[in-house]
């Protein structure tokens, strides 16, 4: 496919999942712009795309030329899907910035890259079923085509990323990933990832109030809140579905009390996806693991009969948790 046939399908694209994507996401009343959407491609330096130049100071006298911008780079960008689902994301984050125009600070810290990742979500299940609940597709079905690409890995998609998206690298890089799941688990609990904005936009102080103020808004203890949970129950319900969802049947979870999934169907990403690298019974091995607050690593451990197990656990923060959850 051509470089300009691939903008062409790319836009074909976003012109069928944006709106609705968004509206899930961020604002349920989002329209586009008078001006509508410009995507400029060229280089960017170190990553994928920018929305804008809307920052703090941009006053609603520059808004007014309608127009939203962004920018893609066009080495990084190899699918039509790809390209769609950034500008999506992109665009997450331009509706998410009109709060400025309110006076108020916009998604601030790691969730708003989760909100952007969420709408990527809701556009790729959309592509799949036209409706935000995926029917599943087998695990080795290939996706059908113009399935809108994401970070996100599930049912919806394929993650597009090389790394695990159950090992947080940086904190930076975790927002993409174990923040989107937070995120996305704690809009399970009232209704979607656009409720849970409209409440964390509802309290959201002024766009120049101080740093923590405005970081504290939009944090893990007010998201927490907002959804009728402590941020320590959110962090770890989240992960126990994380790694356990669809891997166990909707009866057990239910009678043991394990947090789940909703609006996901995890069948693309069997639990050796999840925990690449099995812990073996018949030996002592150390593995080291690097993990950010509120993250979590998960390994598995094949049964082996007649073989127990110990685990010890060196060099860990006093505040830490092990859970061992058998699944079958
Ligand atoms: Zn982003």
């Amino acid at each position: 496919m051509s470089r300009a046939a691939m903008y062409q399908k790319a836009a074909e694209i976003t012109d069928e999942y944006l709106l609705p994507s968004i509206r899930a996401t961020v604002d349920p009343q989002a329209t586009l712009p008078r001006g509508r959407l410009i995507t400029i491609l060229h280089t960017l330096q170190g990553s994928v795309a920018g929305s804008t130049s809307i920052r703090e100071y941009m006053s609603p006298v520059r808004w007014s030329s309608g127009i939203y911008a962004v920018r893609l780079d066009i080495q990084k960008v190899s699918t039509a899907e790809q390209a769609s689902a950034t500008i999506i994301h992109e665009v997450a984050h331009l509706v998410d910035n009109t709060l400025i125009l309110q006076g108020k600070t916009s998604a601030y810290g790691w969730i708003s890259e989760a909100l952007a990742v969420n709408a990527e979500d809701y556009a790729a299940r959309l592509s799949l079923g036209g409706t935000a609940k995926v029917v599943a597709p087998g695990p080795k079905a290939p996706l059908p085509p113009n399935t809108v690409a994401t970070h996100l890995r599930s049912s919806a998609t394929p993650n597009p990323s090389e790394t695990s998206p159950y090992s947080i690298k940086t904190p930076w890089y975790g927002a993409y990933e174990r923040g989107a799941r937070i995120l996305r688990y704690a809009a399970e609990k009232v209704g979607g990832v656009a409720e849970v904005y409209r409440r964390l936009a509802a309290t959201a102080p002024a766009w120049n109030a101080p740093d923590e103020e405005r970081l504290a808004a939009w944090g893990i203890d007010r998201l927490a809140e907002v959804v009728g949970m402590t941020a320590e129950q959110l962090l770890t319900e989240s992960m126990l579905a994380e790694v356990t969802d669809d891997l166990v049947s909707e009866q057990d979870a239910a009678r043991h009390g394990l947090p789940q999934l909703e609006a996901w169907r995890h069948v693309n990403e069997p639990l050796a996806d999840r925990a690449p690298i099995p812990l073996d019974r018949t030996v002592t091995q150390a593995r080291p693991a690097q993990i950010v607050g509120g993250g979590y690593i998960a390994w598995r451990i094949p049964g082996l009969r007649g073989h127990g197990l110990s685990l010890k656990a060196d060099g860990i923060p006093a505040q830490h948790e092990v859970r061992l959850t058998r699944l079958r």
